[in-house]
């Protein structure tokens, strides 16, 4: 069976795990936590970084930074994961999901101006795959309306905007390390805070609400509660896990995307013979989360599915568009044509993780040509 995702714990993880354990007091003074951000600063040079449970949770964080209250409004794609709306909705908010451009997947900035209201506070871009829209765009528009940009770059980490990391172009940004992601803490992520403004409210909301930063640096005798706050804060375990990943990034992340080029060359002759289209396309080259083929019906796709599942190989569609489930439905407004539901129904991923060798690869490309090449489906 060729699976659709591993787990990829490396030969240094059981002696970090072995090092932690060895003293209290490396779980205490946050020993892996630190080592993770030590290594995160290089690349996000100009953010102030919090290493979380979750991107969910750093989403929460920034619901709480902007002081998201019943009435505000949230601009995002309704083509995304549920924490990036369910973490303003909680808050009160109302989600405003914008169609996507079936091109990339991204948020359609077409309908930026008629998705705005006097009630706008944030627009969230959502890099499907790693794949960067034009930020200088969206920074102009946010600045020209008084809005936050906020990038949920939880499937970006590796890829970035005219030179700079994704994440760190808006004001905020999250990058998540679920198992289902590049870099994997199995459960994990991080929030970015660009907007130096917000970097002493930060400290206090991940620390659970109190000034313990200010304690720990002596200038407070005590620490007590002084706002908003929860246990946003990433575990040691999960953090050794995760310093073992980094230290095997450029492995980890060059392996990828030698995979997702591996599948461009083995299916670039069925998107020229009009079966399907190779989603990131010209910009598979910088890609390194996912190969994206996107079918000419939902009924295509199912049959391949189904097809590629009897052939032992695990292929996955995507999210269910927000604006049709029945929370979008309850809390959110749609603007747009509705390509979203369309990309949705005719989407399928296919396996990209370390332990995929070259021969499944092989296989994978071979059985999709057979389904397309069988004389039903041909
Ligand atoms: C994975 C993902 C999340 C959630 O990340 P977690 O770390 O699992 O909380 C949020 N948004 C997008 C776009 C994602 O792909």
């Amino acid at each position: 069976m060729i699976h659709f995702n591993s787990s990829v714990s490396g030969s240094s993880c059981l002696s970090y795990l072995r090092e932690l354990n060895e003293n209290y007091f490396n779980f205490r003074n946050k020993l892996f936590s630190k080592r993770c951000l030590g290594q995160f600063q290089k690349k996000f040079s100009e953010s102030q970084l919090y290493l979380c449970s979750s991107a969910t949770d750093a989403l929460e964080m920034i619901a709480l930074l902007i002081d998201i209250a019943p009435g505000d409004e949230v601009i995002m794609p309704s083509f995304t994961f549920v924490s990036t709306a369910n973490a303003f909705v909680t808050k009160g908010a109302t989600p405003v999901f914008i169609d996507i451009d079936p091109e990339n997947g991204n948020i359609d900035p077409n309908h930026l101006s008629d998705a705005l209201t006097p009630k706008t506070k944030a627009v969230i871009l959502v890099h499907y795959l790693g794949i960067s829209t034009n930020l200088s765009f969206y920074k102009a528009f946010c600045a020209k309306h008084n809005l936050f940009l906020i990038e949920d770059a939880a499937m970006a980490y590796g890829n970035s905007f005219d030179g700079k990391a994704l994440g760190s172009h808006g004001d905020f940004g999250v990058i998540s390390f679920d198992i289902t992601k590049q870099l994997s803490a199995i459960q994990g992520g991080l929030l970015l805070v660009n907007n130096s403004k917000f970097i002493e409210r930060a400290e206090n909301i991940y620390h659970i609400g109190t000034n313990r930063t200010e304690f720990e640096h002596g200038s407070k005798p005590y620490y007590e509660w002084v706002d908003f706050g929860s246990k946003f804060q990433m575990n040691e375990l999960n953090a050794a896990f995760l310093y073992d990943q980094i230290g095997r990034e450029e492995i980890i992340l060059a392996r990828r995307n030698k995979i997702i080029q591996s599948y461009y060359q083995g299916l670039i002759e069925f998107e020229q013979r009009g079966f399907l289209r190779i989603l990131q396309g010209d910009r598979v080259h910088e890609a390194v989360h996912a190969f994206v083929i996107v079918l000419n019906s939902k009924e295509i796709r199912q049959q391949l599915q189904e097809f590629l599942r009897q052939s032992d190989i695990e292929v996955m569609f995507h999210y269910i568009p927000l604006h049709t489930s029945p929370m979008g439905q309850k809390y959110g407004r749609f603007i747009g044509g509705d390509e979203t539901t369309k990309f949705a129904d005719c989407i399928l991923r296919l396996p990209v993780h370390m332990e995929i060798n070259d021969a499944d690869i092989q296989y994978v490309c071979k059985q999709i040509a057979s389904y397309f090449l069988s004389s039903t489906n041909g």
